[in-house]
């Protein structure tokens, strides 16, 4: 009696307290529900919401926000590695652009679809495993750097803003190049040995037992990459005995033309990667085709022109809500007109592969990780075309010297004692040169009138905008020449300011990239302020997949767990 009285008792509680839970867990979804309702009218969410039981146990859901390098090659691999674990997944990738590749995207010079440019990212390299095997798998063709170039006899030349500190020829490297040698001593192949044991450690990265890995600062540290990141360019070439002349001279010039910054900012791991330009290849027709065929070989759903503003966190089942809006004015899509539509649809995991200080994405609630605001470089890049080559007198040569296809600059003595300059970021750094590179990318036979002309095709790196002005002195026209008429001198042009990479600076920690502790949410671009390349986007997509698909795992193997010690007390 006493005993049943407890019983019932207990019952009693329990019941209470189930119909409590119950009810408490009906106003949250109500309250949650009428709150998507109240901003999108959520028809379509409830139903969602609604089947949510069904579609757990069948598909699971993945929202990729971007499709550059990282979502791109999150997708890709994602799908691969869902697939091997029988697991079934439906992708969506979201884009604002109208376009993907996000920073790897080409334009059309004189609008010519079969004159295409890099407007962002042009080269990589064959150890860059992700990009060169998918270059294989999509049969796409690469070509050398310089193939179409060879206008000038010199491939490269430094400038200081008061001369030539280096000139080389065709078919030499820096490093093996005699004259080089002579002037630099040793130094230049010892960099490229640190250069090599740097990459070495890097490349861990990619295989177990540091892959996949859940934090960069862990992996970096256990790959021994953290003495190279924790000091700058300049502190970890002293340390390894190669600083001096030709850090300033030529590495200096190699991080400037590939970061836009000096070896008093950059830390010594981007600096090394700056200095592994081996085999640079770029893709036939722009970099971006990598990144499409992932996404085609993904089986993703890519909504283009679709921005995602806002991620809500589901309190009743942990699922995310992702809201979007679909043909607003984005970048890319300045054409686009009529009304913009809202979309809002429910996944079981989002990845955000976009850095997400630029994403104008509101998380509720706030993740337990909220990536950090970090500096950006301000990079314009200006593409022209004209039919003069670069001005020997701009470059303070006599008028019989050829200027090299490719100026890449540094700074003069002078500026490399001033820590204001050496430390300093855009127009704050560039020095007196007042650019970080010019390059004459090829030469175009163009049809005008009927009448062929050869034309060259430019691309200036500088902090702050080319003018046309300014173009016309590269070039060596003078107020009053009779070149002097603008549609002549510069045939066409392009110029677009990005947030080209952050800058570097010394770091020891990085972003995290779990950024719940349900494993739901996963950001890519945390890898940029360790290295900021395509291939270490796509090194972090096929990371994150990876990673996915093994919470997915073990939260199987855990629910398993439970049922299986359900079904042995039920038996009991
Ligand atoms: C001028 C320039 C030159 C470079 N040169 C090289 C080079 O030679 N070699 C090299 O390897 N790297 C180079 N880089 C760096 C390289 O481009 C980047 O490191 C890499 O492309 C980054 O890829 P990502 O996918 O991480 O980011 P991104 O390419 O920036 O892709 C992120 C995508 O997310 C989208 N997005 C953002 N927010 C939202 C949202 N709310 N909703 C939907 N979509 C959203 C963006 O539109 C974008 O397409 C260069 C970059 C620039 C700008």
């Amino acid at each position: 009696m006493v005993a049943g009285s407890g019983i019932r008792g207990h019952l009693l509680v329990t019941l209470s307290v189930f119909f409590l839970t119950v009810l408490l867990l009906a106003v949250e979804i109500g309250a949650f529900q009428e709150a998507s309702q109240r901003y999108y009218g959520g028809k379509q969410l409830q139903e969602q919401i609604s089947n949510r039981g069904d579609l757990v146990v069948s598909m699971r859901k993945v929202a990729v926000i971007g499709a550059g390098a990282g979502g791109s090659s999150t997708a890709y691999y994602l799908q691969k590695f869902a697939a091997n674990k029988s697991f079934d997944v439906s992708i969506t990738v979201y884009e604002k652009n109208s376009y993907v590749g996000g920073r790897s995207t080409t334009v059309n010079v004189y609008n010519n679809p079969d004159e295409v440019v890099e407007l962002g990212a042009s080269i990589f390299v064959e150890v860059n495993e992700n990009l060169y095997n998918a270059t294989k798998e999509f049969g796409l063709e690469c070509s050398d750097n310089y193939i179409s170039r060879r206008v000038s006899k010199d491939a490269l030349g430094v400038y200081d803003g008061q001369s030539f500190i280096f000139r080389q020829p065709y078919d030499t490297t820096w490093w093996n190049n005699l004259a080089i040698l002579w002037k630099y001593g040793l130094t230049p192949i010892r960099t490229q040995q640190l250069m090599k044991q740097t990459i070495r450690k890097f490349l861990q990265l990619y295989r177990a037992p540091l892959f996949p890995f859940r934090s960069l600062t862990e992996a970096a540290e256990k790959a021994d990459l953290l003495q190279a990141t924790a000091h700058t360019g300049e502190q970890f070439l002293n340390s390894n005995g190669v600083g001096g002349k030709y850090a300033t001279d030529l590495v200096q010039a190699s991080t400037r033309v590939n970061y836009a910054q000096n070896l008093g900012i950059i830390h010594g791991l981007e600096t090394m990667v700056c200095m592994a330009t081996d085999n640079a290849m770029s893709v036939k027709g722009g970099n971006w085709k990598i990144f499409s065929g992932m996404l085609a070989a993904s089986n993703a759903k890519v909504r283009l022109n679709t921005a995602v503003t806002e991620l809500h966190k589901s309190p009743s089942d942990g699922r995310w809500i992702v809201y979007s809006t679909q043909g607003a004015s984005h970048q890319g899509h300045e054409d686009s007109e009529g009304t913009p539509t809202f979309q809002s649809e429910v996944f079981d995991v989002v990845v955000l592969a976009s850095p997400f200080q630029f994403s104008d994405i509101e998380i509720h609630p706030e993740p337990e990780k909220t990536p950090d605001i970090i500096p950006y470089v301000q990079l314009h890049v200006t593409l022209f075309t004209s039919p003069l080559r670069l001005s020997p007198d701009y470059f303070h040569l006599p008028a019989d010297q050829e200027v090299p296809d490719m100026v890449l600059t540094t700074l003069n003595a002078t500026e490399q004692q001033n820590e204001k300059i050496t430390r300093g970021g855009g127009v704050h750094g560039v020095g007196s040169s007042g650019f970080f590179s010019v390059s004459l990318l090829r030469s175009i036979k163009r049809e005008v009138s009927g009448v062929h002309k050869i034309e060259y095709l430019y691309k200036i790196f500088s902090p702050a905008e080319m003018t046309h002005s300014h173009i016309k002195e590269f070039l060596g026209v003078k107020k009053g020449n009779v070149e002097d008429v603008d549609d002549a001198v510069v045939t066409w042009s392009h110029k677009k300011v990005w947030h080209s990479y952050p800058y570097l600076y010394p770091r020891v920690t990085f972003e995290e990239i779990i950024l719940d502790k349900e494993q739901t949410l996963f950001y890519t671009s945390g890898i940029e302020s360790f290295i900021s390349t395509m291939e270490t986007s796509s090194l972090m997509g096929i990371n994150v997949a990876q990673l996915v698909v093994d919470s997915w795992e073990s939260k199987e193997k855990a629910s398993k767990k439970a049922q299986d010690e359900m079904w042995a007390k039920a038996k009991l």
